[in-house]
């Protein structure tokens, strides 16, 4: 089956009972341990809605096995924690979701393990930090909000080369534009409160792997309790159905916006790997299928009067919705870190990221003439 068809046929548990064709809410916390085994329970993952849905993503990600999680968070630390031991070493990108950095910085030392943040986003970078105990190299691409892209498949030749495993953030892409199984990463994972959602309702996170090591994972993930309920599940599912449509207007949107963004005198710099201009857009060609819905740009004065004048597009934080929202990331997700470390990596203060939904393209264009030009 073709993605867009794997989005809306999976392995539904439809209702037969009923003749429905879609799968119920199954609420129940507690199950006859006589008929199925092994017995559904919520946190272990494997009631009719989890099993569904997490063999769903696995489809739509190309791997053996999936779990869905309450948060994308929830899905990160299970994978750390999961993969990692005392006396490990681990690889991350320099600028990966703060969340995520704050989570590295803050839990791993005081369980013995140890880190390095790659420098740059060559292959090279991350090879400077590797050391004996080096286990695994954990990675974004494209990243957030300057959407720099890693040599994937690059990546992992280096990592299978020394044993490595690698995981890869893949919230930004979504399934739809970049299946990093395909090209050898060992482990998936996504904030399904972003794309996978794609209507800023529901917080989720999910994991798609090999069975070997999702077997790690699945038992790492039902110590830390981090299981969704059976309406975030229905939910989820409900929303993958369109995801193929959304994502795909969202290339579209993104690009034309990209192009039509460059050549506004008041916006200095744009910031979209489908762009030629785009440090990675060689390599982002070679390993997605679209560029994806996600561009940041500098715009020359008063930022605050131009977000005020926006009509459709909303200032918020989160992304992958099928509204367009907007933010500034030294306002937003990184404004903790100082101003001087921020502009070591890129991020002016003038920068604007810019998550693009399915509206009409020109209304979103005469959105940003007209809060331009006030
Ligand atoms: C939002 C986000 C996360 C964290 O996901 P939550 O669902 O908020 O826990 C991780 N990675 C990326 C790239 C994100 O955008």
């Amino acid at each position: 089956m073709n993605i867009s068809t794997s989005c809306i046929h999976g392995p539904e548990d439809k209702n037969l009972k009923n003749g429905g064709l879609v799968t119920p809410i199954f609420t129940s916390s507690a199950w006859d341990y006589r008929q199925e085994s092994p017995t559904p329970y919520p946190r272990y993952f494997n009631t009719p809605n989890h099993n569904q849905l997490a063999d769903k993503l696995a489809r739509l990600e190309k791997a053996e096995a999936g779990l869905v999680l309450s948060s994308g968070m929830a899905a990160i630390t299970t994978i750390l924690f999961g993969l990692l031991q005392k006396g490990d070493h681990a690889v991350f990108q320099g600028d990966l979701y703060g969340g995520t950095t704050d989570a590295v910085m803050h839990e791993l030392e005081k369980f013995g393990i140890n880190y390095s943040f790659a420098k740059g986003h060559e292959i090279s970078d991350f090879e400077k930090c590797l050391k004996p105990e080096t286990r695994l190299i954990y990675f974004e691409s494209p990243s957030n909000p300057l959407l720099n892209c890693v040599d994937i498949k690059g990546l992992v030749k280096l990592a299978r080369s020394k044993k490595l495993l690698t995981v890869i953030d893949n919230t930004f892409a979504s399934p739809v534009n970049q299946n990093p199984v395909a090209m050898g990463v060992d482990v998936v994972m996504h904030s399904a409160t972003k794309y996978l959602g794609g209507h800023s309702d529901l917080c989720a996170g999910a994991i798609l792997t090999s069975k070997g090591i999702m077997e790690r994972l699945h038992t790492t993930a039902i110590h830390f309790g981090g299981s969704p309920d059976a309406q975030a599940c229905y939910l989820l599912d409900r929303s993958i159905k369109t995801l193929f449509l959304r994502v795909q207007q969202q290339n579209q949107n993104a690009m034309a916006l990209a192009q039509y963004l460059e050549g506004l005198k008041m916006v200095k710099k744009v910031y979209y790997p489908g762009l030629p201009s785009h440090p990675h857009h060689a390599i982002a060609s070679t390993q997605m299928a679209g560029y994806g819905g996600m561009l940041s740009f500098e715009l020359e004065g008063d930022l605050e009067g131009f977000l005020n004048q926006l009509e459709i597009i909303s200032p918020a934080i989160s992304l992958g919705g099928v509204e367009s929202t907007i933010c500034s990331p030294a306002l937003t997700s990184h404004a903790r870190i100082s101003a001087a470390e921020r502009h070591a990596a890129g991020i002016r203060d003038n920068l604007l990221r810019l998550s693009v939904g399915i509206e009409d393209i020109e209304d979103l264009k005469k959105d940003i003439e007209g809060a331009i030009r006030i």
